[in-house]
């Protein structure tokens, strides 16, 4: 008797790759109606009762048994003192992952810009940062201080005044590598509160929480559909399913450091996805071998082995070219080019969130420390979205300054256009300020 496979192998030659290709990458994440309805009536009951309704609820979902809503906010003290409680090679560690991410997202700081008309009429664009965002750092399976650098620097960086962390945290159980990376990160203020509940009380605000300008940041599907319905009363950086990875590997790294950065992702949730591309039949087989044989190392075997089998997958390529062709098609989370020349693909890569260059560019690394954000699009969502970034914070307003020249001239135009579309005050106002001769 035959087992069966770990994972499922493809060859992107065969006739019906492509659906099933579409068929492995199709994934409903805010789709769900079930999910959609709780998540409705959670905002509404979070709107109409404020704190009450998010206690309630985290009492429910999180088994946080507390007597008032204050004992879910933690005052800065507590975050100092988890920077005090944690080991000194953890303080390091988030200190030196910090310094990274913060030197790396300084680069993304965007500028305001202006130049001047031969007839002095000045125009440009002025950034500013929002006044308040609300950071989620999911908490539910497991803990990611890694997530509160990653959300909350960036912030930082843009000019954020005040940065509102949400974190639930299941039976009370607080992490202390979490509060301090908040206090590292210079968080404002914390809440131990998550899910829908969560979301729904930073974008319309309760008694207790102060209602933000832009909500950031991973969660499961409760978290991602709240952020698809509060979407307009505050903005949200992008809408995050499962995580993703997909490898393209010219055969010649180690099998086991594939198959290795395959869990990586795949530990992570049942849902998670990864994928390797290679030319190599061979070297797909040996991968294949590696999976079988590591798989039992995992922590997070289970986890894993579900994600391997239901949405991993290896795939047969002619060649890079071919893989590359692929790789667009699917738009990853995360990209790892493990061949010889990365550069000679990097060109032709469109559609990423990141791109981990060469064999010992390991996701983990950016995951971590290396400096890019962790937060990325995912579902295919890199066709239109970029990683959370320092941009997510910022935002434009346009200038105009008219000299009496420049405003006579442009009135002239304006004047046009606007009873053209039957606009007489537009008209008239652009008209009185035209010089007479
Ligand atoms: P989470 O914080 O997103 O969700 C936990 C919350 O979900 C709970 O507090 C609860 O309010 C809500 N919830 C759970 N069951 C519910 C139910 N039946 N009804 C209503 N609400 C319910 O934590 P999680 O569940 O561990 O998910 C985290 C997700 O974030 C994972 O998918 C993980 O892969 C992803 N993640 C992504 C990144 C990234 O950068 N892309 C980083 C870290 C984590």
């Amino acid at each position: 008797m035959s087992k069966t496979p770990v994972v499922r192998r493809m060859n992107a030659d065969d006739a019906g790759f492509t659906a099933e290709l579409d068929q492995l990458l199709s994934w409903e994440s805010v789709s769900d109606a079930e999910v959609n309805q709780r998540v409705v009536d959670i905002i509404a009951q979070v709107r109409s009762l404020g704190d009450a309704a998010v206690l309630d609820f985290t009492r429910q979902f999180d088994g946080v048994e507390v007597d008032s809503f204050g004992q879910l906010e933690l005052p800065q003290a507590r975050l100092q003192q988890a920077l005090e409680n944690i080991e000194d090679d953890q303080r390091a560690a988030l200190q030196t992952a910090a310094e990274r991410i913060r030197r790396y997202h300084e680069h993304q700081r965007q500028d305001s810009w202006r130049y001047t008309d031969p007839d002095g009429t000045m125009l440009g664009q002025q950034v500013s940062a929002i006044d308040r965002a609300g950071i989620y750092v999911p908490g539910g399976k497991a803990t990611y201080p890694s997530s509160v650098l990653m959300n909350a620097i960036p912030a930082k960086v843009a000019g954020v005044a005040e940065i509102i962390m949400v974190v639930p945290t299941p039976k009370g159980e607080i992490n202390e590598m979490v509060l301090a990376a908040a206090a590292i990160a210079g968080v404002d203020r914390v809440f131990t509160i998550g899910g829908a509940q969560a979301v729904a009380a930073l974008a319309y605000g309760t008694e207790s929480v102060p209602a933000v300008d832009k909500i950031v940041g991973p969660g499961n599907i409760y978290v991602a559909t709240a952020k698809q319905l509060v979407f307009g009363r505050v903005g949200i950086d992008m809408i995050a399913g499962p995580s993703e990875i997909l490898v393209v590997c010219d055969g010649q790294t180690d099998p086991d450091w594939i198959a290795m950065d395959l869990f990586s992702q795949a530990e992570h949730d049942q849902d998670a996805q990864s994928i390797l591309l290679s030319p190599d039949a061979e070297f797909l087989d040996k991968v294949q071998a590696s999976i079988e044989r590591l798989l039992p190392t995992l922590e997070r075997e289970d986890i894993a082995r579900v994600s391997m089998a239901e949405r991993g997958a290896l795939i047969q390529v002619r060649d890079l070219d071919h893989a590359v062709e692929v790789a667009n098609r699917i738009a990853p989370e995360h990209l790892e080019l493990s061949v010889a020349d990365p550069e000679a693909l990097l060109p032709r890569i469109r559609h990423a969130g990141a791109i981990f260059m060469g064999r010992y560019t390991a996701e983990a690394l950016g995951d971590y420390c290396a400096g890019p954000n962790h937060v990325l699009p995912t579902s295919g969502t890199a066709r239109f979205f970029s990683p959370l970034g320092v941009y997510d914070f910022q935002k434009r307003s346009s200038i105009i300054f008219c000299t009496p020249e420049g405003a006579s001239e442009l009135g002239k135009v304006a004047s046009v256009l606007a009873r053209g579309e039957s606009l007489t005050a537009h008209a008239k106002s652009a008209e009185y300020r035209i010089i007479k001769d």
